[in-house]
């Protein structure tokens, strides 16, 4: 999955919804949040987010993230 971190405090844009074919992302506090369970990996997203928010999984120390992405995106 990818997750949003918090480089997207702020950021205005939400070309990366527009982008997403599954609509999984979701609005949280005071950033986007990807569902994980809904995202489907195909990283057209990443290379669209100007705050470079938008990270796979796969990157060291994410568990944190992918867990603040779920729980806000549970919320709807
Ligand atoms: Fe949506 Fe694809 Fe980004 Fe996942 S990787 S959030 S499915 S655009």
């Amino acid at each position: 999955t990818y997750v949003v971190i918090d480089n997207c405090i702020a950021c205005k844009y939400t070309d990366c919804v527009e982008v997403c074919p599954v609509d999984c992302f979701y609005e949280g506090e005071n950033m986007l949040v990807i569902h994980p369970d809904e995202c489907i990996d195909c990283g057209v997203c990443e290379p669209e987010c100007p705050a470079d928010a938008i990270r796979p999984d796969t990157e060291p120390d994410m568990d944190t993230w992918v867990e603040f992405n779920r729980k806000y995106a549970e919320m709807w």
